[in-house]
Formats: C-alpha cells, sequence, structure tokens
C-alpha cells in the first residue's frame, strides 16, 4: 500500500481549502470573519456553507449528518440525521439547510446537567462552533457543537473553552499593546496532548468484568518481574502493536490529526501518541476524536485500547500532558524567550503571569486533574505528586532571582541590570529538561503540565490554565495602563520582581517524588490535596467563583451544578466498581477457590488413605486458602454493607467522602488477600486471564 500522505492528511475535513474551493467568495471571506474575530454568522452565509458542505460531505460518501458535542460525562455526544429529504413521488434528494448546520436541538433529558435543566425542560441547545473545522467520520458528517440548556447556561466542556479563551485572548492583547505591540489584535492558547494508553487482547479483555465494567483490575496477583520481557517475545509483540499504530496514525491523518507515535517501554503493554500543537479549541476536539479513533482502530486489530488512568495494580498506570502556550496573531509565541530585549521583558512578563496563575489558583489546577482513576496514580512516585508546584530550570530561575536582587544574570557575563538592555540567552531549549516529576514544567517555549488522567478531556485543565493566566494579566494590564511610554521599562521590571517574589514558592525545581519535598511543600504552605473528594470543594471556593464569574467563564450555577457532577461521577465510580468487584468474588473468584480446595482435599484424603502420607505441603496450601476464603467473604460481607449505606447517603460530599474512606480500603484489603490467593491457583481454574496474560501474550 504506498500512500501519498500529504494527500490522505485531512481529506475527511471541511478545512481551509475545501472551502476556498466550493464558497462564493463573498461567503468564504464572511466565514473567514467569522471564524477569525468569532463575530455573528448571518443566515444567508451559513445557508451557502450548508450547501457547500453537503456537496463536499456526499461527495465523499456522507449520509448523515451530526452535531457533535462534550456533555460533561467527559465523552462526545452525537444524533444522527441523514440528508435525506422526500420530494413527492416516493422520490428524495440530499438536502441540507444553514438553519440545520447553526443550531440543532438534541432530546438532551438524560445528560448530567446538575440540576441545570430539569428533565421535563429537556430541551438542549447544540451551536456549531465554525472555529473547528467539520469532518467526516463512518459516512457522517460531523460538526463540532458547543451544547448549552434552554436558558442559555452552557452543558458541555467547549462553550467555557471558548469564553477562557477569547477572556485570554483580550488580556494579553491589551497587556501587548501596552508593551508596545500594536500590531497585536489577537492571542490564541496552543495546546498539544500527549496521550498513554494500554493495548490487551480482545478475547482476553471480554473475560474479564472488571475491565469491562470500569476500565481497570479490581483483581490480580502481579506477575514474576521481568520473567517475560524475552527479546524474543517482545519482538512479537512489537509486530501487532505497530500493525495497530500504523493505522491507527492513518486514520488520525484523514481527519487532519497531526499524530507521530511511539512506543512506551516502561510499561507493559503500554504506549503513547502524540500530536502536533493546535489552538486549545481544536486540539481539545482532536484528543477527544484521537480517543474514540483509538478505541475504533484497536477494535480492528483484535485489541481493547485501554485509556484508564491505572488498568493494572503494580505497573505504571497511564497520563496526558498538556503542553501548553500562547502565540499572537502575528505568529510569536509568547513563552518563547526570543532573541532581543524587548522580547525578553515581553517573555518575562508572560512567564511570571503563569507563575502568579498557577500560585494562585493551584487548587483549581489540582482539581482539573481529579478523578476517581487519577487518585491512583498522583502522588504515587510514578506520576506528580498531587502537590502543584512548577519546574522552571536552574537558570531561568537563576535570571528571576537575579532581578528580585537587582543583579542581572547573564549566561558568560556578569552584568548588572541595565533596564532593557541585556539580551537573555537563549538556553532553555537544551536545559529545562526532563524533571518527570514536576507536574507544571517549563519546557522551553511552552508549559507542560503533566498532572492529567489519560482519559480525560483536557478541556477542564486548559479552562483553568487561561482564566488564571488572562486574571493575572489583567491585573499587570491595571497597573501598568497609566505607565508613560518613557516608564515603562522600569514599570515593567518592577512588576516581574514584585511579582516574582510573591510567587516564588510556587517554584521547584528538585525531586517532586520525595518526602523531603512533600514536608517543604506545607512549610511553603502549598496545598496537597490527595485525593478526589478533598480537592472538588475548592471549586465553590469564594475566590474560585470570583475568578470565573468575573471573566464569565461560569456562572454561578453553572459551578455548582459542574461540582455536583464532579462529585457524583466520583461516587457513581466507586460504587460500580464496588458492585463489579462483589460479582467476580461472589461468581467467579470464590468459586474457582472452592473448585481448587475440594481438588487439594480429594488429593489429600486419598493420598493420606492409600499412601498413608502425611501431605503436610497440601495441606498448608488448603490451610492457607481456607482461611484466604473466610477472611474475603468476611471482608466481602462488610464491602456489600457498606456499599449499601453508601447507596442511602445523600449529602453528596459525604458520600463521595464515604467512598474515598470507607468503601475504597475495604476493596483495596479484599484485593490484597485474594491477590496472595490467586498466586496458588492454576490457571485453569482462574476463569478469567490473569496478568500475566493481560500484559504479556499479546
Ligand atoms: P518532546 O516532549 O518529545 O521533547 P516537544 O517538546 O517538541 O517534544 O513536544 C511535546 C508536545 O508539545 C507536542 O505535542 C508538541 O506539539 C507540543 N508543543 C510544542 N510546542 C508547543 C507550543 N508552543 N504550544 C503547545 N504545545 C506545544
Ligand atoms: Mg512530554
Amino acid at each position: 500500500m504506498n500512500k501519498n500522505i500529504p494527500d490522505l492528511f485531512g481529506s475527511l475535513v471541511f478545512n481551509d481549502k475545501v472551502m476556498r474551493n466550493k464558497l462564493p467568495k463573498d461567503i468564504y471571506k464572511a466565514l473567514r470573519k467569522t471564524i477569525q474575530n468569532n463575530t455573528h454568522l448571518e443566515l444567508d452565509v451559513a445557508n451557502a456553507v450548508a450547501v457547500a458542505m453537503k456537496e463536499w460531505a456526499v461527495e465523499n460518501g456522507a449520509t448523515h449528518f451530526t452535531h457533535w458535542f462534550q456533555p460533561m460525562t467527559g465523552f462526545t455526544a452525537e444524533k444522527h440525521d441523514s440528508f435525506i429529504t422526500p420530494i413527492g413521488d416516493g422520490e428524495v434528494i440530499m438536502d441540507f439547510s444553514g438553519k440545520e448546520l447553526v443550531k440543532g436541538e438534541p432530546d438532551a433529558s438524560s445528560f448530567p446537567s446538575g440540576g441545570l435543566r430539569s428533565t421535563f425542560e429537556a430541551r438542549g441547545y447544540t451551536a456549531w462552533d465554525p472555529t473547528s473545522p467539520a469532518f467526516i467520520k463512518d459516512q457522517t458528517l460531523y460538526i463540532p457543537t458547543a451544547f448549552c440548556s434552554y436558558s442559555g447556561e452552557a452543558l458541555d466542556k467547549k462553550t467555557p473553552l471558548l469564553r477562557s479563551m477569547e477572556t485570554l485572548s483580550n488580556m494579553a492583547t491589551k497587556v501587548l499593546n501596552l508593551l508596545g505591540q500594536t500590531d497585536v489584535t489577537s492571542v490564541s492558547t496552543t495546546v498539544g496532548p500527549e496521550q498513554e494508553y494500554f493495548l490487551v487482547d480482545k478475547d482476553l479483555f471480554a473475560k474479564r468484568k472488571d475491565l469491562i465494567f470500569t476500565g481497570r483490575t479490581l483483581l490480580g496477583a502481579k506477575p514474576p518481574k521481568g520473567q517475560e520481557m524475552d527479546d524474543h517475545y517482545f519482538g512479537a509483540i512489537k509486530q501487532r502493536v505497530s500493525a495497530y499504530m500504523h493505522d491507527l496514525d492513518e486514520e488520525l491523518w484523514k481527519l487532519a490529526i497531526p499524530s507521530k507515535t511511539k512506543h512506551n517501554e516502561v510499561a507493559p503493554a503500554q504506549h503513547e501518541l502524540a500530536p502536533i500543537f493546535d489552538s486549545a479549541n481544536i486540539a481539545v476536539d482532536h484528543n477527544q476524536l484521537t480517543m474514540d479513533i483509538m478505541k475504533k482502530v484497536a477494535d480492528r486489530h483484535n485489541f481493547v485500547c485501554l485509556l484508564h488512568e491505572k488498568p493494572f495494580a503494580g505497573i505504571n498506570g497511564s497520563g496526558k500532558h498538556n503542553n501548553w502556550s500562547m502565540t499572537t496573531n502575528t505568529g510569536k509565541n509568547l513563552l518563547d524567550p526570543g532573541n532581543t530585549p524587548s522580547e525578553n521583558i515581553q517573555f518575562l512578563v508572560f512567564l511570571v503571569a503563569v507563575i502568579k496563575a498557577v500560585d494562585e489558583y493551584a487548587d483549581l489546577m489540582r482539581l482539573s486533574a481529579a478523578s476517581a482513576g487519577n487518585d491512583h496514580r498522583l502522588g504515587a512516585n510514578e506520576a506528580p505528586p498531587a502537590i502543584v508546584s512548577i519546574f522552571l530550570g536552574e537558570e531561568i530561575t537563576e535570571i528571576l532571582t537575579a532581578i528580585e536582587n537587582d543583579t542581572f544574570f547573564g549566561k558568560h557575563q556578569n552584568i548588572q541590570m541595565e533596564t532593557g538592555a541585556t539580551v537573555l540567552p537563549h538556553f532553555f531549549k537544551d536545559n529545562t529538561d526532563r524533571n518527570r516529576t514536576s507536574p507544571f514544567a517549563f519546557t522551553g517555549n511552552k508549559f507542560e503540565f503533566r498532572m492529567l488522567g489519560s482519559a480525560f478531556s483536557v478541556s477542564g485543565p486548559n479552562i483553568v490554565l487561561n482564566t488564571a493566566v488572562a486574571e493575572a494579566l489583567s491585573q499587570f494590564y491595571d497597573k501598568l495602563k497609566e505607565t508613560p511610554a518613557d516608564k515603562m521599562h522600569d514599570a515593567v521590571y518592577s512588576l516581574v520582581k514584585e511579582v516574582f517574589s510573591k510567587h516564588k514558592k510556587v517554584i521547584y525545581n528538585g525531586n517532586g517524588y520525595t518526602d523531603e519535598w512533600v514536608n517543604e511543600a506545607t512549610q511553603r504552605g502549598l496545598f496537597n490535596f490527595k485525593s478526589t473528594p478533598d480537592v472538588l470543594p475548592c471549586f465553590i471556593d469564594k475566590k474560585n467563583i470570583e475568578l470565573f464569574t468575573k471573566h464569565n467563564i461560569f456562572t454561578e450555577s453553572e459551578i455548582y451544578s459542574r461540582y455536583e457532577i464532579l462529585l457524583e461521577n466520583y461516587s457513581k465510580t466507586i460504587h460500580i466498581e464496588s458492585k463489579t468487584l462483589q460479582e467476580m468474588l461472589r461468581h467467579e473468584f470464590l468459586p474457582a477457590l472452592t473448585k481448587y480446595m475440594d481438588i487439594l482435599t480429594n488429593s489429600i484424603t486419598s493420598r493420606k488413605s492409600l499412601l498413608n502420607l502425611p501431605c503436610t505441603s497440601e495441606t498448608k496450601i488448603l490451610t492457607f486458602l481456607a482461611n484466604s476464603y473466610d477472611n474475603i467473604f468476611e471482608l466481602y460481607e462488610k464491602l456489600e454493607d457498606l456499599t449499601q449505606t453508601a447507596e442511602n447517603m445523600s449529602d453528596m460530599l459525604l458520600t463521595a467522602k464515604f467512598y474515598q474512606e470507607e468503601i475504597l480500603p475495604l476493596m483495596n484489603a479484599i484485593r490484597e488477600t485474594a491477590d496472595s490467593a490467586e498466586q496458588y491457583l492454576p490457571n485453569d481454574i482462574l476463569p478469567y486471564p490473569n496478568y500475566e496474560q493481560l500484559l504479556f501474550y499479546i
């Protein structure tokens, strides 16, 4: 198969090139204006776009269209309508109007709304987002849309993201104009999410209730370490996986998702995919699509793609790295240190804006990465700690420290600071490593937020980042706006100095996995929220409500509704896990234990009577298994009880805490006992595949 990749790339996307070819010139111009300036779209333009879109979609084999949206489930939703319109005499034409393009009305009563929209008021609206291109998937034209209630409240993950991008753009532009960059009229946030995942064999997956219902294994003894890492065997895994990755890349490229894939060797069966960054809104849409397509392509290769943050105990889980920066409409990356003094100072302003934002809203950052699944990773020496801190690297920290102390830092010279006269050395790219233990690391010309879980929509973390940075910039603007031009440099230096001084406590360049850091962070007064129920109440803190409402990202009722959804989601997740574990114990694990104990009992009895042997070893195993059975059953009954109690609780926060403090530890205790018993069970008696089979027999 010899495909021309440039031709393939974006071939299923209604992109700029297609629009230019298909649309009348004036319509094309009007649409571009809408996309670039976020202006209102007239119905006649929408009608013309709809005609062109349908024509293109039908040419490419589409029969249906769908408004594709991102409800607060974290997944995407779609309802398909066909283009077919009857014209009498049993004939149909393929039709699609501007109204159908611009607005949809899905029956949305079952999507989570956290009390924003009662079920009898089931109407929810989807509205076309022209800034994210439409595309074709499964013979359907997908139109990216925002989703809101009858009264205009956002019910999705896209609307607040778009609001936050606009706010950041406005604030950053104002500051840049003050700094003399008068040609800048907008700033877009750029995002490149790196995605980790596991692949397991479909037939094996189908035998594990825990993977099917919860996405993670609730039982499973660790395989003997390294035993399976035989070279020959590993080669065989690679071949099947690389066929998958190849296929996946092609599917993604068709949708203009610029992926570059690499194998991850940290955990067996774990891999990573990273795309080239894009504007935040498109990057979020693309990441949602990527997760969908990863699963779909896996199915074709007889795999199941696991996106859960911790599918297997004892080996690394999966995360998502959110690379983030800001770019002007003139093409300048604001987190690139630059080569000239004027760019340097501008860089430092935006750098300290991020530092201030992360320090002041570390709780929201942590919250944006909180979920039942990700709780298994954060702070567990495989992922960043649950404490939000910033890695800047030594040199950049020294520069800011020198500014704080009024001594300028130069790499090869030691020059006293003369306002704006000195150029920062262009050093970062090579030096800012790779501190893998930091949750928020400066990596040369962008920040990498590494706390996210693999199953997340990357929307939430970017909403928080954009808004918090916009707030810092708006304060900078207020401070600087009265300054005369000839005093601006001094004023900006003082600002950088003051902000760094105040917020440097959030900077930590050392090893984030150590206990010393946890202690030091406590002394510095940084947050350390260990679990999701600990951090969720921060959402409704006064300072955070003020932040979001001031910048029109969320209304107060939208915040409360999201808070409730997050709490409920947490409790539901653990509830399902508990129920699944109970079922596996009742139907599978305990009966398997009984079966093997019977075999042992028979064997011991007959050997004793036939040969008059003491059978000490077998008796020892039998006793161990019998005791394990009793222990597990006792804990099982308790789990059943407590889960019932949780089900009857009404306060959402207390319920979530109860699941975290009472039910999870009990599930862990059961697991520990069961896993040590599992080590004595013959493979053919355990009715589902064990870790060895899941992780190594691909
Ligand atoms: P690596 O981490 O392997 O060294 P890079 O640092 O080049 O690779 O990129 C990691 C991710 O960061 C990629 O998804 C890349 O597209 C993204 N990225 C690079 N520059 C930016 C930027 N300015 N804004 C957002 N994401 C970026
Ligand atoms: Mg990375």
